[in-house]
């Protein structure tokens, strides 16, 4: 009989990587269980979706409702209430004390790509930039802006214009804050007049680029240059939002307003949804029909969201963010005395992650993170790496993870990085 790898193969580009060969059969809260009724921890989220876990009962709820009234008129034609109203919470909720408006699409990709378009649209100035390491989407702009070749922009030919990279402060890695805004100085001497940049955009945490935090000193002072020459201010929170890192929104660690603020993942717990929440003049830029899209705002993913909304606050999942994050660095810490691979431990809430060298050569190693994640998904948890050099193990758990579970998990977790040191 032909396996559903060897279906797979035949059937799907190779294109669409995968990390697993786990087939879901159902899942609830932080489990999966496959075909053959093997369970699983889901320490992945779907990439960070289901922070209020698989199926919250409230999300589920609230989305079969939608189902039994309508599932699409799509807004543009004939609209309806709770994308308004959603619209309405998000502007309250979004960093940033002025009035702001809110448009819905339906992915991270499409997000940045709408909030690229808001800002030329506003400023009537074409040039981005963004950060090496960056992750921003697979359509052309996302791609683009994304800081990393291989695999996302790999043989996909020219990129829109007018787009330049600077280095992200990472210090683990030699670049300090000042060497970072220093290179921006050179840019803007050098590349591209500021006079010409529409947005600077940036994500507060750095997700696939390996779960950097941006520090606050460099994110004021981001603020402040876009002040200085006119520059819009775009925060993608796409991965960093809704209670991961124990606020709603990550820019709040900063106490810094971004002028547009893209979402996705998490807003909807597992229901396509994604959004741009920015300053109301600079949202009305773009004329009538400019914006938009078939689905943006589907009435599925909008009634997700209003629930998913609902369940942070009624569960207070940026304190538990914290509790478990804190539990989770401090676990890392006794086995870090066990295992010297481990060479940094980090992020704010539950967006957490651990970095690992080779002993030997204390070079970062990709091909240690990647047993770890082998081992683990063996023994039952599932871990997603990330990095630009690979050797990052990424925690994404859903929010609302049991004790129990999350428990459980750290054993493992624990056994997987003994035994991956072989
Ligand atoms: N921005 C960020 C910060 C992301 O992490 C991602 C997805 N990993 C995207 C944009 C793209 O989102 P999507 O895959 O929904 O298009």
């Amino acid at each position: 009989m032909t396996s559903l790898t060897d279906r797979k193969n035949a059937a799907i580009s190779r294109g669409v990587g995968m990390t697993t060969q786990i087939y879901a059969d159902r899942a609830e809260n932080a489990e999966i269980w496959d075909k053959e009724g093997n369970r699983y921890i889901d320490f992945a989220s779907g990439i960070a979706v289901v922070n209020t876990g698989h199926r919250h009962p409230k999300v589920i709820a609230a989305v079969k409702a939608q189902l039994d009234r309508f599932t699409h008129t799509c807004h543009q034609v004939v609209p309806y209430e709770n994308y308004v109203h959603l619209a309405e919470r998000l502007n309250a909720l979004a960093p940033g004390k002025f009035a702001k408006k809110t448009i819905f699409v339906t992915t991270g990709a499409e997000a940045v790509e709408n909030a690229v378009k808001i800002a030329r649209a506003a400023t009537g100035r074409q040039a981005i930039v963004a950060f090496g390491g960056g992750f921003h989407g697979r359509t052309f702009m996302g791609m683009a802006l994304t800081g990393k070749v291989v695999p996302y922009k790999v043989g996909f030919g020219a990129m829109p214009a007018d787009v330049f990279h600077a280095p992200f402060p990472i210090e683990l890695h030699g670049v300090s804050v000042e060497q970072s805004l220093a290179a921006l100085k050179r840019l803007f001497a050098a590349d591209v007049d500021p006079a010409r940049v529409a947005a600077i955009i940036i994500e507060p945490v750095q997700g696939e680029g390996g779960f950097y935090p941006v520090p606050t000193a460099f994110m004021k002072a981001l603020r402040e240059i876009c002040d200085q020459h006119g520059i819009l201010l775009i925060a993608d929170e796409v991965q960093t939002g809704f209670a991961r890192t124990g606020k709603l929104f990550a820019m709040e660690h900063h106490d810094v307003a971004p002028d547009l603020t893209t979402m996705a993942k998490s807003l909807a717990g597992g229901f396509p949804l994604a959004a741009v929440t920015g300053r109301a003049e600079i949202m009305d830029a773009p004329g009538p029909g400019g914006l938009g899209g078939t689905y943006g705002g589907n009435p599925l993913g909008i009634a997700a969201a209003h629930a998913v909304l609902d369940v942070i606050a009624e569960e207070k999942l940026c304190e538990r963010a914290d509790q478990l994050g804190a539990r989770l660095k401090q676990r890392l810490a006794a086995i870090r005395e066990k295992a010297p691979e481990i060479v940094d431990i980090r992020g704010p809430g539950f967006m957490n992650a651990v970095e690992f060298n080779d002993v030997k050569t204390k070079l970062p190693s990709a091909d240690f993170a990647n047993r770890v994640r082998l081992v683990a998904l063996e023994k039952g948890l599932i871990l997603l790496t990330c990095g630009v050099h690979g050797n990052v193990i990424r925690f994404l758990a859903p929010i609302t993870i049991q004790d129990e579970v999350f428990a459980e998990a750290l054993d493992i977790l624990e056994t997987s990085i003994l035994e991956a040191r072989g």
